[in-house]
């Protein structure tokens, strides 16, 4: 704890104060690494692809069945078309 000197009114006060007890400029302050808006940030960071994914993979798994099936169908179509051929021979 070390006295410093107003830089307006030049009254001494203590280096944690946070303004001048006669004048009331604000003292300087170092800044301190500000943890809460990147908290913040991480917090939704977090928050928001989880949903997002829980999401994209219900659509995922919906969209997921016809596709299998018409993959099926394709396969079976496919499939019955060459057997047709090699039969013919
Ligand atoms: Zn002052």
């Amino acid at each position: 704890m070390a006295l410093v000197n107003c830089a307006d009114c030049q009254t001494e006060m203590s280096n944690l104060a946070l303004a001048c007890p006669k004048c009331g400029r604000p003292n300087y302050v170092p800044a301190q690494p500000s943890a809460e808006p990147m908290r913040k940030v991480t917090v939704e960071d977090i928050d928001m692809p989880f949903f997002s994914m829980v999401a994209f993979m219900l659509k995922w798994g919906v969209a997921t069945v016809p596709a299998i099936l018409g993959l099926g169908m394709i396969w079976f179509f496919l499939g019955g078309f060459f057997a047709s051929l090699v039969a013919h021979h």
